[in-house]
């Protein structure tokens, strides 16, 4: 038996072990694969700088500093990186080292601090925004909610168009789509409050949303409770098993609910991706490092934008003149 997983589901490749590739963040958050780099992106957001780890030399090296606290991140379509800032209380493209805003407002009013990001494949972008980059000292600048409340937003650059989408959710984290995006996960962490306040009431699970016309939620339900711990980050794979973070690993559940697969790691995960060349890599950020795996599965994400990506583009442009 593996000492680091227990599989139930062949999600791991025979005989894979968690390595550990170093790092020394703070508290490590929202990690990417960049093909172009064969590198994984992540944020050190107490820190204030980003990090990457590089799979030819398996170094981990500062990308930026004073990088306004960026979190949770995502690739766009063309392959440039797009990052939630605390700091700067937007949601932003970093292309080539070049940092440019994507959104930043919603109904003239700035967002708390945008926490994870995912590119639906219609190109929209969808973001959750609790408070913690405006509550807590260590993960941002000081500041108020200027809407009121945590929302999910979907960003639409095409027209511009910013909408809530969710707004039940009491403490939005982590958000991942399912494989024929029909349904959105978002993991809801208000049993740790931005002020540090004990909560022990308080939610550490995902939310389950059905996606109506491409851009509404609706019937929002809970998933799964997460424990130990709370469902930071979460990634849905190719068969729409639902990857969870947590306080001693990685919990995976079936699109049912029942968990079919445990990856054990040494400290708290933060946040999770998958990427490698074949995209069967696990990249899992723990507390202060990043760890991977070799599994069986892809990225539902990844999966569904490169099977769009073989259809033809007229059809596309059709559907659009009939309107
Ligand atoms: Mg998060």
């Amino acid at each position: 038996m593996n000492e680091d997983h227990i599989d139930g589901a062949g999600l791991f490749e025979a005989g894979a072990t968690l390595v550990d590739h170093g790092g020394d963040a703070t508290w490590a958050e929202g990690p990417v694969w960049i093909p172009a780099l064969r590198a994984v992106r992540f944020s050190d957001i107490p820190g204030n700088r980003i990090l990457q780890w590089t799979q030819d030399d398996d170094q981990v090296r500062v990308y930026a500093e004073q990088a306004e606290f960026t979190n949770g991140r995502t690739l766009g379509h063309d392959g440039a990186v797009i990052q939630c800032s605390h700091g700067r209380r937007h949601v932003e493209i970093d292309r080539d080292g070049t940092v440019t805003p994507l959104v930043e407002r919603w109904n003239g009013h700035r967002f708390n601090s945008p926490n994870d990001v995912v590119v639906k494949s219609d190109g929209t972008v969808w973001f959750t925004d609790p408070s913690y980059g405006i509550k807590r000292p260590a993960e941002g600048h000081a500041g108020n909610l200027e809407y009121r409340d945590h929302w999910v937003f979907r960003f639409d650059p095409e027209s511009g168009s910013v909408e809530p989408v969710i707004m039940d959710v009491e403490m939005p984290n982590g958000l991942a789509f399912s494989p024929d995006e029909s349904l959105l996960y978002v993991s809801d962490t208000s049993i740790d409050l931005p002020s540090d306040e004990p909560n022990p009431s308080g939610a550490h699970w995902i939310h389950v949303y059905d996606v109506q016309d491409g851009r509404l939620c609706k019937n929002g339900r809970i998933f799964k409770m997460i424990e130990p711990g709370l469902p930071d980050g979460i990634r849905v794979d190719e068969h729409g098993n639902v990857w969870s973070s947590a306080l001693d690993g990685v919990h995976v559940y079936n699109p049912t609910g029942r968990r079919i697969a445990f990856l054990r790691t040494p400290l708290k995960v933060g946040n999770l991706c998958f990427g490698g060349e074949d995209g069967r890599t696990l990249f899992v950020v723990a507390t202060t490092r990043l760890h991977s795996i070799r599994t069986t599965v892809r990225d539902a994400a990844q999966m569904l934008r490169e099977s769009k990506a073989g259809e033809p583009k007229r059809d596309r442009s059709r559907r659009r003149v009939r309107g």
